[in-house]
C-alpha cells in the first residue's frame, strides 16, 4: 500500500540558543535564524522556512536544548481520500 509522509517541526523560542547545528544537519535545508526576533536569553530562535520537511526528527535529535519537537503525517492512498495518522516524536 503506497504511502506518502510528510511533517513539520515547532520549536520552543525560549529554549533555543542559536547555536545553528539543527541548521547545519537538516537534509531538506529549510530551517534558518529568525533574522528579526529575539527570545529572552537574546538568541535569534530557529524557525522553518520551506514546507518540505520529512519528519525525519534529525534537527530534534541533534539539538542540544531539546527545543525542537517534529511532527509527522502518514498519507496512505490506498483510496481516493487519504487516510492520515498522527503521530508525535
Ligand atoms: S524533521 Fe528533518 S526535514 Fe524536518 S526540519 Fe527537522 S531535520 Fe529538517
Ligand atoms: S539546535 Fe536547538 S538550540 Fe541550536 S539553533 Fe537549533 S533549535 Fe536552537
Amino acid at each position: 500500500m503506497p504511502s506518502l509522509v510528510t511533517g513539520w517541526i515547532e520549536v520552543e523560542e525560549y529554549l533555543c540558543k542559536g547555536c545553528e547545528l539543527c541548521i547545519s544537519a537538516c537534509p531538506m535545508k529549510i530551517l534558518e535564524l529568525d533574522q528579526v526576533m529575539f527570545n529572552a536569553k537574546g538568541y535569534h530562535p530557529v524557525q522553518m522556512i520551506g514546507e518540505s520537511c520529512t519528519g525525519c526528527a534529525i534537527c530534534a535529535i541533534i539539538c542540544p536544548e531539546a527545543a525542537i519537537t517534529v511532527y509527522r503525517e502518514k498519507i496512505t492512498q490506498d483510496v481516493q481520500e487519504s487516510n492520515e495518522k498522527m503521530e508525535k516524536i
